[in-house]
């Protein structure tokens, strides 16, 4: 089968070169750009009204393999672990080790080999688990695909799409395959990831490119992993997958990017600084302890083996070595975490700039709400209209006062009855292998048309294919209003749909008694005042209207043709809030962020949804008045708790956007539209709804929600918050113990000076890294959220870890943590023992104070709350750690090896209320703070 082939391409190391006799394509007498429609469609054995048969799809599946990209391009193992050992702070410690192995330190190396190859490791299995995790990512984010098959258009998964398969695309959906396009609408695609041209590329059926025409100028195709900007189009598919031009040329267009995070620059800044630290650091011990040790100047090649050998040993203990590995498996590790919890996302950056939110600019139609629309009211010439029945399925009726309507009732209203479905592109299609229910194809506002003429008797397919497509002048958040102009027993008729003000604005006359007669203001206002009532039950309302064109009218420009229609009437839709959000909300406002709803809909249905989601009662603008408004007075009322920014355009939505940033607020939005993508983009964070969200708009996104569950979002934000305050703990504990290690070291030199021994051996000071903190800080990153964390205000974006208050703190604490490692040692000796328990007693001692230290960081409550056994891992690892540590230490056949003496039990007494008042001080800390 096809997939082996394709397997083995994948471990191809040029993205770029592939052999192409490892994919199929059907064979074609020509390049597709020259062949016509027709004779392609022969050549690929498929038919034009009736797409391929279910059968001969499955076997063509089988043949040419599911219509995906896949990753090609992978480093290989050997590149990977190589790579590990890049790193400055390993290759200084490799040279340490290669250094005390040279100078005879056979323990010093091995323990330095250990930390090296633990780290390696570590980062190695990382970097698997990375690639695996962005492959996992990529196949969440699946897009669906509209074709034709045994006659009938339906939805299907993208990725079972074959070559002979007759497809439509539209306005904001991607282009699902290569297609060679039969016919088109004023399309245009986004083709930059194939071309880098940024501009929407213009697409025509009827072109005809040259034979030697590169990709740009092949007109007549349009291209998988380009987006369609603006039109639709109906093609063939004439490639799929690995075999498509995308598959062939680039890299993978979903493209889920490894940039370095804040947090990851600022540590990986803070490395370089430790590492050159250390090098001061290593100089000056090799100089000090020459000097304190002037007496044996006499065998001096001895004496500076012996001094340079501790100063490396010290120094290495100083290097942070785990740090940055650390950071990037605990944001890859969240990543893989929010995925479970159906948040695919596509930048490593933005799980901690996620964090950081405050203020969520929310979409309406499709975020907040479902976009599963069904009209249940209608209003025209007058009189009011339920309509019953949920959902796209087709059964339901037509009720004027509680009593259906008889059929011959409705005789009189089929014009309006089939007006927005004559105005649309929607349909709906029954239960399918992919459905459980009747489901809408394309926009769901268009959709919903369909069932309404269902449920007034009239045959849908019949209407449509009664009325022949001329011209379609598509629907844009600016207009607010389409219309499509069709050919109906020999006159052009135009039907128009769309907010209720735009239509009006076109409008000249109404239907009155079954008669057209002029607009005045009068109706206008009854109108606007009918409209006003649907939309304060947060019903979703669109306005219809027709009209007969002029005979000889040759073109179909909006200026020509939107004027003087005839009012219809209004129906109104119901889009309820989706489940969960009132409780998402909540968790928003505890959190300290904003909520805004921006939305192309009209202010009184925004705000009765708001209403409706527990928003709390806020400012109503409009788009209108956002116009005249100079950014001083927006970012005015950009302050307050809650907005509601409704009819805005695309571009006033950018600008709101815009001018929270610059009011230093960290923004989310969240958008599922064409119309969305512009400040999806602008946004910090631009969060995008992954099953009924346009493909443009995921695209736009950094997060795509593939359970278009605006809570979902909530706990992306927990995620975020909680993966910062993790590595926050680990990069407070880890530096603080470094800092604890040098002041033991150096207080030792103050203790040589009147006669002690030194308090620990360089060896002693790498292995406390190696068994006493690298595990638990290591288990520290899975920590889950303490208590206070989504009840705190967002913190600062830009805000360092490693700021003023945080070096006091962790240069008092490190300088405890030493002198708790001194006394120890120094009182073991004042007891009476040897320099060898001694120093086992200081060892001890600085690894006791290092545990508290990382559970006291770990939580602003007192540790000894429930949190405290909170995080199994951590447990686990600490109580390993000390078992370790405890034989190491007080085992005799262990403990010599590291140039301990056993500790008595009564030598512990010392390292453990060392240990306790270094817990006292953090508990009283923060019983005043
Ligand atoms: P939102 O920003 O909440 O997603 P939209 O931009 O989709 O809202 O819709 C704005 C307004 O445009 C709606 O209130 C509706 O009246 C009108 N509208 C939306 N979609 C269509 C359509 N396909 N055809 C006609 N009018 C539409
Ligand atoms: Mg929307």
């Amino acid at each position: 089968m096809n997939q082996t082939s394709l397997a083995t391409t994948d471990k191809d190391n040029g993205p770029v070169k592939r052999p192409s006799h490892s994919l199929q394509t059907p064979e074609l007498s020509a390049p597709a750009h020259q062949l016509e429609g027709d004779l392609l469609i022969e050549e690929l054995a498929s038919d034009a009204e009736r797409g391929l048969d279910s059968e001969e799809a499955a076997r063509r599946l089988s043949q040419y393999g599911p219509n995906l990209l896949r990753e090609t391009g992978h480093q290989p193992w050997y590149q990977l672990l190589l790579h590990q050992f890049s790193d400055l702070m390993i290759v200084v410690l490799f040279v340490a080790a290669a250094l005390a192995w040279y100078l005879g330190d056979v323990r010093g190396a091995i323990v330095l080999m250990a930390i090296i190859l633990i780290n390696a490791a570590i980062g190695l299995y990382q970097e698997f688990h990375a690639e695996q995790l962005l492959e996992r990512l990529r196949s969440m984010i699946r897009s669906q695909a509209v074709a034709l098959r045994d006659g009938e258009m339906l939805e299907l998964d993208a990725a079972d799409l074959v070559p002979g398969d007759i497809v439509t695309i539209e306005e904001g959906g991607a282009v699902p395959a290569d297609l060679r396009l039969l016919s088109s609408n004023e399309l245009a695609t986004n083709d930059f990831m194939l071309t880098g041209e940024s501009l929407p590329q213009e697409k025509d059926a009827a072109a005809e490119p040259a034979p030697d025409a590169g990709l740009a100028e092949q007109d007549n195709l349009a291209f998988m992993g380009t987006t369609v900007a603006r039109g639709s189009a109906t093609g063939v598919v004439i490639a799929t997958g690995m075999a498509s031009t995308i598959g062939e040329i680039a890299e993978i267009g979903q493209g889920i990017k490894r940039d370095r995070s804040p947090l990851q620059l600022e540590m990986n800044a803070l490395a370089r600084i430790l590492t050159r630290m250390a090098g001061l650091i290593a100089l000056a011990l090799f100089l000090i302890n020459l000097l304190l040790r002037s007496e044996d100047f006499a065998d001096l090649p001895a004496l500076v083996n012996a001094s340079l050998l501790f100063a490396i040993g010290v120094a290495a203990a100083c290097v942070p070595q785990g740090l940055p590995a650390q950071i990037t498996v605990a944001l890859s590790l969240g990543v893989g975490r929010l995925a479970r919890e159906n948040a695919v996302v596509k930048r490593l950056s933005s799980v901690e700039t996620l964090g950081c939110t405050t203020v969520i600019c929310s979409d309406k139609t499709g975020t907040i709400t479902s976009n599963q629309m069904t009209i249940v009211s209608a209003w025209a010439d007058g009189i009011d209209y339920d309509i019953s029945g949920r959902g796209y399925a087709p059964q339901g009726q037509v009720l004027r006062e509680g009593r259906a309507l008889e059929p011959a009732e409705l005789e009189g209203l089929q014009l309006f009855f089939q007006l927005g479905l004559l105005a649309g592109n929607g349909r709906t299609h029954e239960p399918d292998a992919d459905h459980r229910d009747w489901y809408a194809m394309g926009d769901p506002t268009e959709a919903a048309f369909m069932p309404l003429a269902f449920k007034a008797g009239l045959q849908p397919e019949q209407c449509l294919e009664d009325s022949e497509l001329i011209a379609e002048l598509a629907f844009d958040s600016q207009r607010k209003r389409m219309v499509m102009v069709r050919r109906v027993g020999g006159r052009a008729v135009a039907y128009m749909k769309g907010a209720t003000p735009s239509v009006l604005e076109a409008c000249s006359q109404i239907v009155r008694g079954q008669e057209v007669v002029p607009l005045d203001d009068n109706m206008g206002d009854a109108i606007t005042a009918r409209m006003q009532d649907f939309s304060a039950q947060s019903l979703r309302v669109i306005a219809l209207a027709y009209r007969e064109l002029p005979g000889d009218q040759q073109d179909y420009t909006i200026e020509k043709t939107e004027r003087d229609f005839v009012f219809a009437g209004l129906v109104a839709m119901l889009d309820p809030p989706r489940e969960g959000v009132e409780d998402a909300l909540k968790a928003v406002y505890r959190a300290r962020m904003r909520l805004f709803m921006l939305t192309g809909d009209d202010p009184v249905t925004a705000a009765a949804i708001a209403e409706r989601i527990g928003m709390p009662d806020g400012r109503v603008i409009t788009g209108n008045e956002l116009r005249d408004m100079p950014d001083a007075e927006l970012r005015d009322a950009l302050g307050a708790r809650s907005v509601i920014l409704s009819r805005v355009s695309p571009k006033e939505k950018y600008r709101v956007v815009e001018q929270l940033k610059a009011l230093g607020e960290v923004v989310a939005v969240t958008g599922d539209g064409v119309n969305d993508t512009l400040s999806l983009k602008r946004a910090d964070i631009g969060v995008a709804m992954g099953k009924q969200g346009s493909e443009v708009a995921k695209e736009a996104a950094e997060i795509v929600l593939t359970d278009d569950d605006f809570s979902t979002l909530v706990i992306a934000v927990q995620e975020g918050r909680t993966i910062y305050q993790n590595l926050k703990s680990v990069i407070l504990s880890s530096i603080t113990s470094n800092i604890g290690e040098l002041s033991c070291v150096c207080t030792g030199f103050v203790g040589a000076a009147v006669g002690l021994p030194i308090p620990l051996t360089a060896v002693q000071i790498l292995s406390i890294d190696l068994v006493g903190e690298m595990l638990p800080l290591m288990a520290l990153t899975f920590d889950p959220p303490d208590r206070t964390l989504m009840e705190q205000a967002p913190r600062r974006q830009g805000s360092h870890i490693i700021n003023r208050k945080s070096l006091v703190d962790i240069v008092a604490m490190g300088v405890l943590m030493g002198l708790g490692g001194y006394f120890s040692f120094y009182m073991v000796l004042l007891s009476g023992g040897s320099t060898g328990s001694a120093q086992a007693a200081a060892f001890l001692g600085i690894v006791l104070i290092q545990y508290v230290n990382i559970l006291s960081r770990r939580t602003v409550d007192s540790i000894f709350s429930g949190y405290l056994i909170a995080n199994g891992k951590l447990t686990g690892s600490i109580a390993f750690s000390f078992l370790l540590v405890a034989a190491i230490t007080s085992w005799p056949g262990l403990s010599t090896w590291f140039g301990f003496e056993a500790l008595r039990l009564a030598d512990w007494l010392w390292p453990v209320s060392a240990a306790l008042v270094f817990l006292a001080i953090f508990e009283i800390k923060k019983r005043i703070l």
